[in-house]
Protein backbone atom coordinates (compact mmCIF):
# COMPACT_ATOMS: atom_id res chain seq x y z
CA UNK A 1 0.00 0.00 0.00
CA UNK A 2 2.68 2.35 0.89
CA UNK A 3 4.55 1.93 -2.19
CA UNK A 4 1.53 3.35 -4.25
CA UNK A 5 1.41 6.93 -2.73
CA UNK A 6 4.29 8.83 -3.91
CA UNK A 7 6.56 10.61 -1.83
CA UNK A 8 5.77 14.57 -1.17
CA UNK A 9 8.05 15.88 -3.98
CA UNK A 10 10.24 18.65 -2.13
CA UNK A 11 9.00 22.41 -2.80
CA UNK A 12 11.80 24.92 -3.43
CA UNK A 13 10.53 28.41 -4.17
CA UNK A 14 12.07 31.01 -6.75
CA UNK A 15 12.07 35.12 -6.43
CA UNK A 16 11.42 37.16 -9.57
CA UNK A 17 9.31 35.69 -12.47
CA UNK A 18 11.96 36.93 -15.37
CA UNK A 19 14.21 34.79 -17.54
CA UNK A 20 15.99 33.44 -14.89
CA UNK A 21 13.35 32.42 -12.73
CA UNK A 22 11.36 30.95 -15.77
CA UNK A 23 14.23 28.15 -17.10
CA UNK A 24 15.24 27.33 -13.28
CA UNK A 25 12.00 27.04 -12.64
CA UNK A 26 11.31 24.82 -15.60
CA UNK A 27 14.56 22.22 -14.98
CA UNK A 28 13.04 22.13 -11.10
CA UNK A 29 9.97 21.13 -12.31
CA UNK A 30 11.31 19.04 -15.11
CA UNK A 31 13.44 17.05 -12.01
CA UNK A 32 10.69 16.52 -9.88
CA UNK A 33 10.20 19.38 -7.32
CA UNK A 34 7.52 21.35 -7.06
CA UNK A 35 7.78 24.87 -7.56
CA UNK A 36 6.50 28.51 -6.00
CA UNK A 37 7.38 32.05 -7.71
CA UNK A 38 7.12 34.51 -5.68
CA UNK A 39 6.19 37.46 -7.25
CA UNK A 40 5.73 41.46 -7.88
CA UNK A 41 2.83 41.09 -9.71
CA UNK A 42 1.57 37.25 -8.94
CA UNK A 43 -1.33 38.09 -10.93
CA UNK A 44 0.02 39.86 -14.19
CA UNK A 45 3.87 38.17 -14.46
CA UNK A 46 3.63 36.54 -18.09
CA UNK A 47 3.76 32.84 -18.60
CA UNK A 48 5.53 30.44 -15.91
CA UNK A 49 6.59 26.77 -16.55
CA UNK A 50 3.10 24.62 -16.22
CA UNK A 51 2.52 23.12 -12.67
CA UNK A 52 4.40 26.26 -10.74
CA UNK A 53 2.44 28.31 -8.09
CA UNK A 54 2.79 32.08 -7.92
CA UNK A 55 1.45 34.04 -5.17
CA UNK A 56 3.44 37.29 -3.44
CA UNK A 57 7.05 37.39 -2.08
CA UNK A 58 5.62 37.65 1.47
CA UNK A 59 3.52 34.56 1.07
CA UNK A 60 5.95 32.07 -1.40
CA UNK A 61 8.90 33.02 1.71
CA UNK A 62 5.73 31.83 4.45
CA UNK A 63 5.87 28.58 2.15
CA UNK A 64 7.29 25.76 3.24
CA UNK A 65 10.34 25.41 1.20
CA UNK A 66 13.89 25.58 2.26
CA UNK A 67 15.49 26.70 -0.47
CA UNK A 68 14.67 30.07 -1.90
CA UNK A 69 16.58 31.34 -5.29
CA UNK A 70 16.76 34.75 -5.68
CA UNK A 71 16.55 35.50 -9.22
CA UNK A 72 16.05 39.08 -9.03
CA UNK A 73 18.67 42.01 -10.21
CA UNK A 74 21.05 43.11 -7.25
CA UNK A 75 19.76 46.45 -8.07
CA UNK A 76 16.19 45.05 -6.45
CA UNK A 77 17.29 43.49 -3.52
CA UNK A 78 16.54 46.10 -1.13
CA UNK A 79 12.88 45.16 -0.60
CA UNK A 80 13.80 42.04 0.68
CA UNK A 81 15.20 43.32 4.14
CA UNK A 82 11.52 43.27 5.22
CA UNK A 83 11.06 39.72 4.07
CA UNK A 84 13.70 39.16 6.75
CA UNK A 85 11.74 37.51 9.20
CA UNK A 86 10.02 35.19 6.65
CA UNK A 87 13.53 34.29 5.64
CA UNK A 88 14.98 33.26 8.61
CA UNK A 89 16.97 29.77 8.87
CA UNK A 90 15.93 29.43 5.21
CA UNK A 91 19.09 29.12 2.27
CA UNK A 92 18.98 32.08 0.18
CA UNK A 93 20.40 31.19 -3.77
CA UNK A 94 22.19 34.50 -4.96
CA UNK A 95 21.99 34.11 -8.60
CA UNK A 96 22.90 37.93 -9.69
CA UNK A 97 25.89 39.00 -11.98
CA UNK A 98 26.59 42.10 -12.97
CA UNK A 99 27.61 44.55 -15.68
CA UNK A 100 30.88 45.30 -14.84
CA UNK A 101 33.82 43.82 -12.28
CA UNK A 102 33.96 45.98 -9.36
CA UNK A 103 30.49 48.21 -9.77
CA UNK A 104 30.11 47.81 -5.81
CA UNK A 105 32.21 47.46 -2.57
CA UNK A 106 30.82 44.28 -1.76
CA UNK A 107 29.75 41.03 -3.59
CA UNK A 108 26.00 40.72 -4.61
CA UNK A 109 26.27 37.55 -2.23
CA UNK A 110 27.75 39.14 0.92
CA UNK A 111 25.60 42.14 0.24
CA UNK A 112 21.92 39.94 0.46
CA UNK A 113 23.85 37.53 3.62
CA UNK A 114 23.72 41.37 5.00
CA UNK A 115 20.11 42.32 4.41
CA UNK A 116 19.47 39.39 5.66
CA UNK A 117 21.64 37.78 8.08
CA UNK A 118 19.67 35.37 9.63
CA UNK A 119 19.09 33.34 6.18
CA UNK A 120 22.29 31.34 4.75
CA UNK A 121 23.82 32.75 1.68
CA UNK A 122 24.87 30.49 -0.82
CA UNK A 123 26.31 31.86 -4.40
CA UNK A 124 25.44 29.81 -7.42
CA UNK A 125 24.23 29.08 -10.62
CA UNK A 126 25.64 32.72 -11.80
CA UNK A 127 27.65 31.11 -14.55
CA UNK A 128 24.59 29.42 -16.34
CA UNK A 129 22.99 31.36 -18.42
CA UNK A 130 18.96 31.40 -18.44
CA UNK A 131 19.54 29.82 -22.37
CA UNK A 132 21.75 26.89 -21.35
CA UNK A 133 19.50 25.90 -18.42
CA UNK A 134 16.42 25.89 -20.59
CA UNK A 135 18.19 23.81 -23.34
CA UNK A 136 19.57 21.17 -20.50
CA UNK A 137 23.32 20.74 -19.87
CA UNK A 138 25.94 21.09 -22.51
CA UNK A 139 29.62 20.55 -22.19
CA UNK A 140 30.39 24.13 -21.43
CA UNK A 141 27.79 24.97 -18.92
CA UNK A 142 27.35 21.77 -17.46
CA UNK A 143 29.48 23.12 -14.11
CA UNK A 144 27.94 25.48 -10.87
CA UNK A 145 30.32 26.73 -8.85
CA UNK A 146 29.06 27.59 -5.66
CA UNK A 147 30.33 29.10 -2.55
CA UNK A 148 28.58 29.22 1.09
CA UNK A 149 29.18 29.98 5.12
CA UNK A 150 27.05 27.13 5.77
CA UNK A 151 28.21 23.72 5.15
CA UNK A 152 24.47 22.21 4.97
CA UNK A 153 23.45 25.37 2.81
CA UNK A 154 25.71 24.65 0.51
CA UNK A 155 24.81 20.38 0.57
CA UNK A 156 21.20 21.41 -0.12
CA UNK A 157 22.31 23.66 -3.04
CA UNK A 158 24.44 21.21 -4.50
CA UNK A 159 21.69 18.61 -4.11
CA UNK A 160 19.18 20.44 -5.88
CA UNK A 161 22.01 21.01 -8.63
CA UNK A 162 23.28 17.38 -8.96
CA UNK A 163 19.37 16.66 -9.59
CA UNK A 164 19.51 19.13 -12.11
CA UNK A 165 22.37 16.78 -13.59
CA UNK A 166 25.06 19.74 -12.99
CA UNK A 167 28.82 19.23 -11.89
CA UNK A 168 29.32 21.04 -8.80
CA UNK A 169 32.95 22.81 -7.75
CA UNK A 170 32.87 23.69 -4.09
CA UNK A 171 34.95 27.25 -4.12
CA UNK A 172 34.39 27.77 -0.23
CA UNK A 173 33.19 30.72 1.95
CA UNK A 174 31.19 33.61 0.86
CA UNK A 175 33.80 35.66 0.72
CA UNK A 176 35.21 33.83 -2.53
CA UNK A 177 31.91 35.23 -4.13
CA UNK A 178 33.23 38.58 -5.68
CA UNK A 179 35.67 35.77 -7.38
CA UNK A 180 32.22 33.96 -8.80
CA UNK A 181 30.75 37.05 -9.75
CA UNK A 182 33.47 38.10 -11.78
CA UNK A 183 33.65 34.84 -13.93
CA UNK A 184 30.52 35.33 -16.48
CA UNK A 185 32.40 38.92 -17.21
CA UNK A 186 35.70 37.21 -18.74
CA UNK A 187 36.49 37.25 -22.36
CA UNK A 188 38.83 35.26 -23.58
CA UNK A 189 41.35 35.82 -20.41
CA UNK A 190 44.38 33.93 -21.64
CA UNK A 191 43.82 35.12 -25.22
CA UNK A 192 44.29 38.78 -24.67
CA UNK A 193 47.88 38.95 -23.88
CA UNK A 194 48.78 36.94 -27.11
CA UNK A 195 46.89 38.51 -29.19
CA UNK A 196 47.97 41.88 -28.54
CA UNK A 197 51.35 41.22 -28.73
CA UNK A 198 50.38 39.74 -32.51
CA UNK A 199 48.57 42.91 -33.01
CA UNK A 200 51.46 45.23 -32.33
CA UNK A 201 53.87 43.17 -34.20
CA UNK A 202 51.76 42.92 -37.06
CA UNK A 203 51.33 46.68 -37.22
CA UNK A 204 54.96 47.52 -36.51
CA UNK A 205 56.44 45.30 -38.91
CA UNK A 206 53.83 46.17 -41.42
CA UNK A 207 54.66 49.58 -41.56
CA UNK A 208 58.71 49.05 -41.16
CA UNK A 209 58.12 47.14 -44.10
CA UNK A 210 55.91 49.65 -45.94
CA UNK A 211 58.98 52.26 -45.18
CA UNK A 212 61.02 49.80 -46.51
CA UNK A 213 59.53 48.56 -49.55
CA UNK A 214 56.89 51.24 -50.86
CA UNK A 215 57.99 54.53 -49.50
CA UNK A 216 61.69 53.72 -50.53
CA UNK A 217 60.96 52.37 -53.97
CA UNK A 218 58.97 55.59 -54.01
CA UNK A 219 61.41 58.29 -53.07
CA UNK A 220 64.77 56.77 -53.98
CA UNK A 221 63.70 55.49 -57.13
CA UNK A 222 60.41 57.13 -58.52
CA UNK A 223 58.90 53.47 -58.83
CA UNK A 224 54.81 53.30 -57.22
CA UNK A 225 54.61 49.78 -56.16
CA UNK A 226 51.89 50.69 -53.55
CA UNK A 227 50.31 47.15 -55.16
CA UNK A 228 52.54 45.61 -53.12
CA UNK A 229 51.22 45.52 -49.71
CA UNK A 230 48.29 43.12 -50.51
CA UNK A 231 50.29 40.17 -51.19
CA UNK A 232 53.85 40.50 -51.01
CA UNK A 233 54.26 42.68 -47.82
CA UNK A 234 51.43 40.38 -46.19
CA UNK A 235 53.37 37.28 -47.42
CA UNK A 236 56.76 39.56 -45.38
CA UNK A 237 54.65 40.23 -41.93
CA UNK A 238 52.86 36.97 -42.23
CA UNK A 239 55.56 34.83 -41.60
CA UNK A 240 57.79 37.56 -39.72
CA UNK A 241 55.36 37.50 -36.74
CA UNK A 242 54.88 33.70 -36.65
CA UNK A 243 58.30 32.77 -36.58
CA UNK A 244 58.32 35.44 -33.78
CA UNK A 245 55.45 34.23 -31.39
CA UNK A 246 56.72 30.49 -32.42
CA UNK A 247 60.20 31.53 -30.59
CA UNK A 248 58.13 33.60 -27.42
CA UNK A 249 56.36 30.15 -27.39
CA UNK A 250 59.94 28.66 -25.79
CA UNK A 251 61.47 31.89 -24.35
CA UNK A 252 59.95 31.50 -21.39
CA UNK A 253 61.00 28.18 -20.61
CA UNK A 254 64.66 29.02 -21.31
CA UNK A 255 64.48 31.71 -19.24
CA UNK A 256 62.63 29.85 -16.08
CA UNK A 257 66.00 27.24 -16.60
CA UNK A 258 68.19 29.88 -16.11
CA UNK A 259 66.57 31.26 -13.40
CA UNK A 260 66.62 27.56 -11.81
CA UNK A 261 70.30 27.41 -12.75
CA UNK A 262 71.30 30.43 -11.39
CA UNK A 263 69.28 30.41 -8.14
CA UNK A 264 70.63 26.67 -7.65
CA UNK A 265 67.12 25.60 -6.02
CA UNK A 266 63.57 24.88 -7.83
CA UNK A 267 61.71 26.04 -4.42
CA UNK A 268 61.43 29.71 -5.12
CA UNK A 269 59.12 31.44 -7.42
CA UNK A 270 59.10 32.83 -10.89
CA UNK A 271 58.82 36.20 -11.31
CA UNK A 272 54.80 36.88 -11.95
CA UNK A 273 55.49 38.35 -15.85
CA UNK A 274 57.32 34.75 -16.05
CA UNK A 275 54.55 33.09 -15.13
CA UNK A 276 51.48 34.81 -17.11
CA UNK A 277 53.90 34.46 -19.85
CA UNK A 278 54.20 30.48 -19.35
CA UNK A 279 50.62 30.13 -18.86
CA UNK A 280 49.83 31.78 -22.43
CA UNK A 281 52.30 29.67 -24.28
CA UNK A 282 49.63 27.79 -26.04
CA UNK A 283 47.52 30.84 -27.24
CA UNK A 284 50.47 32.52 -28.54
CA UNK A 285 51.50 28.81 -30.42
CA UNK A 286 48.20 28.84 -31.90
CA UNK A 287 48.17 32.26 -33.01
CA UNK A 288 51.66 31.52 -34.51
CA UNK A 289 50.89 28.36 -36.13
CA UNK A 290 47.54 30.68 -37.88
CA UNK A 291 50.18 33.79 -39.27
CA UNK A 292 52.05 30.52 -40.70
CA UNK A 293 48.73 29.28 -42.19
CA UNK A 294 48.54 32.41 -44.27
CA UNK A 295 52.00 32.75 -45.16
CA UNK A 296 51.61 28.97 -46.50
CA UNK A 297 47.91 30.42 -48.47
CA UNK A 298 49.94 33.59 -49.49
CA UNK A 299 52.82 31.79 -50.68
CA UNK A 300 50.75 28.77 -52.91
CA UNK A 301 49.22 31.82 -54.84
CA UNK A 302 51.91 33.26 -55.87
CA UNK A 303 52.45 31.53 -59.64
CA UNK A 304 48.85 33.02 -60.37
CA UNK A 305 49.72 36.34 -59.45
CA UNK A 306 49.79 39.16 -62.19
CA UNK A 307 52.57 40.49 -61.34
CA UNK A 308 54.83 37.35 -61.31
CA UNK A 309 53.29 35.69 -64.62
CA UNK A 310 54.06 39.67 -66.17
CA UNK A 311 57.41 39.15 -64.78
CA UNK A 312 58.16 35.58 -66.06
CA UNK A 313 56.91 36.38 -70.06
CA UNK A 314 58.91 40.11 -70.00
CA UNK A 315 61.75 38.34 -68.72
CA UNK A 316 61.80 35.12 -71.45
CA UNK A 317 60.50 37.57 -73.97
CA UNK A 318 63.54 39.43 -73.63
CA UNK A 319 65.85 36.64 -73.38
CA UNK A 320 64.37 35.68 -76.49
CA UNK A 321 64.63 39.16 -78.61
CA UNK A 322 68.40 39.63 -77.19
CA UNK A 323 69.19 35.74 -78.62
CA UNK A 324 70.50 35.70 -74.28
CA UNK A 325 70.45 31.91 -72.73
CA UNK A 326 70.79 32.02 -68.57
CA UNK A 327 72.73 29.17 -67.03
CA UNK A 328 71.85 26.78 -64.43
CA UNK A 329 73.00 27.73 -60.91
CA UNK A 330 73.00 24.63 -59.04
CA UNK A 331 74.52 26.61 -55.74
CA UNK A 332 71.04 28.09 -56.45
CA UNK A 333 68.79 24.96 -56.99
CA UNK A 334 70.15 23.56 -53.92
CA UNK A 335 69.70 26.62 -51.77
CA UNK A 336 65.86 27.37 -52.94
CA UNK A 337 64.97 23.77 -52.50
CA UNK A 338 66.20 23.48 -48.66
CA UNK A 339 64.56 26.76 -48.22
CA UNK A 340 60.77 25.55 -49.24
CA UNK A 341 61.54 21.91 -47.49
CA UNK A 342 62.41 23.42 -44.61
CA UNK A 343 59.20 25.76 -44.69
CA UNK A 344 57.44 22.26 -45.70
CA UNK A 345 58.61 20.54 -42.65
CA UNK A 346 58.43 23.73 -40.35
CA UNK A 347 55.10 23.91 -41.23
CA UNK A 348 54.05 19.89 -41.20
CA UNK A 349 55.19 19.94 -37.47
CA UNK A 350 53.99 23.44 -36.58
CA UNK A 351 50.39 21.72 -37.48
CA UNK A 352 51.43 18.86 -35.53
CA UNK A 353 51.61 20.83 -32.03
CA UNK A 354 48.60 22.56 -32.73
CA UNK A 355 46.43 19.38 -32.99
CA UNK A 356 47.93 18.01 -30.01
CA UNK A 357 46.94 21.71 -28.09
CA UNK A 358 43.08 20.33 -28.39
CA UNK A 359 41.91 19.22 -25.56
CA UNK A 360 40.23 16.35 -26.61
CA UNK A 361 44.16 15.13 -27.79
CA UNK A 362 46.05 16.14 -25.35
CA UNK A 363 44.03 14.49 -22.75
CA UNK A 364 44.55 11.53 -24.33
CA UNK A 365 48.16 11.96 -24.22
CA UNK A 366 50.14 10.74 -20.77
CA UNK A 367 52.10 13.67 -19.45
CA UNK A 368 55.35 12.53 -21.36
CA UNK A 369 54.32 12.09 -24.58
CA UNK A 370 52.49 15.54 -24.30
CA UNK A 371 55.62 17.28 -23.39
CA UNK A 372 57.98 14.95 -25.64
CA UNK A 373 55.13 17.24 -28.68
CA UNK A 374 55.44 19.93 -27.31
CA UNK A 375 58.58 20.37 -26.23
CA UNK A 376 61.25 18.07 -28.48
CA UNK A 377 59.27 18.45 -31.61
CA UNK A 378 58.33 22.09 -30.88
CA UNK A 379 61.96 22.50 -30.90
CA UNK A 380 62.15 20.88 -33.94
CA UNK A 381 59.76 23.11 -35.17
CA UNK A 382 61.47 26.20 -34.33
CA UNK A 383 64.69 24.82 -35.44
CA UNK A 384 63.17 24.40 -39.32
CA UNK A 385 61.72 27.33 -39.61
CA UNK A 386 64.63 29.31 -37.98
CA UNK A 387 66.35 27.78 -40.90
CA UNK A 388 63.95 28.29 -43.37
CA UNK A 389 64.52 32.18 -42.69
CA UNK A 390 67.97 31.80 -42.77
CA UNK A 391 68.22 29.51 -46.27
CA UNK A 392 66.14 32.80 -47.37
CA UNK A 393 68.47 35.35 -46.61
CA UNK A 394 71.04 33.17 -47.99
CA UNK A 395 74.35 35.23 -49.14
CA UNK A 396 72.21 38.16 -49.51
CA UNK A 397 72.31 39.03 -45.53
CA UNK A 398 76.18 40.34 -46.73
CA UNK A 399 75.15 42.09 -49.20
CA UNK A 400 74.93 46.19 -49.12
CA UNK A 401 72.03 46.55 -51.12
CA UNK A 402 69.82 44.95 -49.05
CA UNK A 403 70.18 47.76 -45.92
CA UNK A 404 67.74 49.85 -47.41
CA UNK A 405 68.38 53.63 -45.86
CA UNK A 406 70.57 51.22 -43.22
CA UNK A 407 67.38 49.11 -42.52
CA UNK A 408 67.98 45.71 -41.84
CA UNK A 409 65.00 43.30 -43.70
CA UNK A 410 62.23 42.48 -41.82
CA UNK A 411 63.31 38.67 -41.86
CA UNK A 412 66.64 39.51 -40.20
CA UNK A 413 64.93 40.96 -37.14
CA UNK A 414 62.82 38.21 -37.14
CA UNK A 415 65.68 35.77 -36.85
CA UNK A 416 66.87 37.64 -33.23
CA UNK A 417 64.41 35.56 -30.73
CA UNK A 418 64.40 32.18 -32.24
CA UNK A 419 68.27 32.46 -32.92
CA UNK A 420 68.88 33.55 -29.41
CA UNK A 421 66.35 30.76 -27.99
CA UNK A 422 68.00 27.82 -29.99
CA UNK A 423 71.62 28.94 -28.55
CA UNK A 424 70.35 29.08 -25.44
CA UNK A 425 68.19 25.91 -25.42
CA UNK A 426 71.68 24.47 -27.14
CA UNK A 427 73.78 25.49 -23.92
CA UNK A 428 70.54 23.84 -21.71
CA UNK A 429 71.00 20.71 -23.12
CA UNK A 430 75.06 20.23 -22.94
CA UNK A 431 75.81 17.31 -20.71
CA UNK A 432 77.13 19.23 -17.89
CA UNK A 433 74.44 22.15 -17.64
CA UNK A 434 71.73 19.03 -18.23
CA UNK A 435 72.62 17.45 -15.52
CA UNK A 436 72.44 20.21 -12.72
CA UNK A 437 69.25 21.38 -14.04
CA UNK A 438 67.77 17.47 -13.87
CA UNK A 439 69.32 17.59 -10.13
CA UNK A 440 67.61 20.64 -9.34
CA UNK A 441 64.54 20.23 -10.68
CA UNK A 442 64.24 16.40 -8.53
CA UNK A 443 64.69 18.78 -5.43
CA UNK A 444 68.39 19.23 -5.05
CA UNK A 445 69.52 22.44 -3.87
CA UNK A 446 72.86 24.02 -4.20
CA UNK A 447 73.81 25.32 -0.83
CA UNK A 448 75.31 29.08 -0.73
CA UNK A 449 79.76 28.30 0.51
CA UNK A 450 79.10 31.40 2.71
CA UNK A 451 76.05 29.72 4.62
CA UNK A 452 78.19 27.20 4.97
CA UNK A 453 81.47 28.84 6.37
CA UNK A 454 78.61 30.54 8.91
CA UNK A 455 77.69 26.78 10.09
CA UNK A 456 81.29 25.38 11.01
CA UNK A 457 82.34 28.46 12.63
CA UNK A 458 78.91 28.09 14.75
CA UNK A 459 79.50 24.40 16.17
P1 LIG B 1 14.89 39.72 -15.66
O1 LIG B 1 14.37 38.93 -16.80
O2 LIG B 1 14.95 41.18 -15.76
O3 LIG B 1 14.00 39.33 -14.41
C1 LIG B 1 14.20 39.91 -13.16
C2 LIG B 1 12.97 39.71 -12.31
O4 LIG B 1 13.17 40.36 -11.10
C3 LIG B 1 11.73 40.33 -12.90
O5 LIG B 1 11.07 39.44 -13.75
C4 LIG B 1 10.92 40.70 -11.70
O6 LIG B 1 10.08 39.61 -11.31
C5 LIG B 1 11.95 40.88 -10.64
N1 LIG B 1 12.12 42.32 -10.40
C6 LIG B 1 12.41 43.28 -11.28
N2 LIG B 1 12.46 44.48 -10.69
C7 LIG B 1 12.16 44.28 -9.40
C8 LIG B 1 12.03 45.13 -8.28
N3 LIG B 1 12.22 46.46 -8.38
N4 LIG B 1 11.73 44.58 -7.12
C9 LIG B 1 11.54 43.27 -7.01
N5 LIG B 1 11.63 42.41 -8.02
C10 LIG B 1 11.95 42.90 -9.22
O7 LIG B 1 16.32 39.21 -15.24
P2 LIG B 1 16.94 37.76 -15.33
O8 LIG B 1 17.63 37.62 -16.59
O9 LIG B 1 15.90 36.75 -14.99
O10 LIG B 1 18.01 37.78 -14.16
C11 LIG B 1 17.66 37.62 -12.80
C12 LIG B 1 18.92 37.40 -12.01
O11 LIG B 1 19.58 36.25 -12.49
C13 LIG B 1 19.91 38.56 -12.10
O12 LIG B 1 20.50 38.78 -10.86
C14 LIG B 1 20.92 38.06 -13.09
O13 LIG B 1 22.18 38.63 -12.85
C15 LIG B 1 20.92 36.58 -12.81
N6 LIG B 1 21.38 35.78 -13.94
C16 LIG B 1 20.72 35.83 -15.14
C17 LIG B 1 21.18 35.08 -16.19
C18 LIG B 1 20.48 35.08 -17.54
O14 LIG B 1 20.94 34.39 -18.45
N7 LIG B 1 19.39 35.80 -17.70
C19 LIG B 1 22.31 34.26 -16.03
C20 LIG B 1 22.95 34.22 -14.81
C21 LIG B 1 22.47 34.98 -13.77
P3 LIG B 1 8.57 39.89 -10.83
O15 LIG B 1 7.96 40.82 -11.81
O16 LIG B 1 7.95 38.54 -10.82
O17 LIG B 1 8.67 40.47 -9.44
Amino acid sequence: KEMTSAPEQELLCIFGTGDFGRSLGQRLLQSGYRVVYGSRRPHSCGPLPQGAQVMSHTAAAAQSASLVFVCIHREHYDFLETLAPELKGKVLVDVSNNLKKNLYPEANAEYLQRLIPGAHVVKAFNTLSAWALQNGPSDASRQVYLCGNSAEAKEAVSEVATKLGLTVLDRGSLTAARELEDFPLQLFPEWRLPLRLAASLAAAFFFYLLIRDVVYAYAEEGKDISFRIMVSLANKVFPIVSLIMLALCYLPGVIAAFLQLYRGTKYKRFPDWLDRWMLCRKQLGLLALAFASLHVLYTLIIPIRYYVRFKIAESTISKIKENKTSVFDTTLAWRADSYYSMGILGYALYVLLGITSLPSVSNALSWREFSFIQSKLGYLTLFFCTLHTYLYGGSRFLSPSTYKWYTPPGYILSLVVPSVVLVLKLLIILPCVDRTLTRIRRGWERTDPEDDTKKSLLT
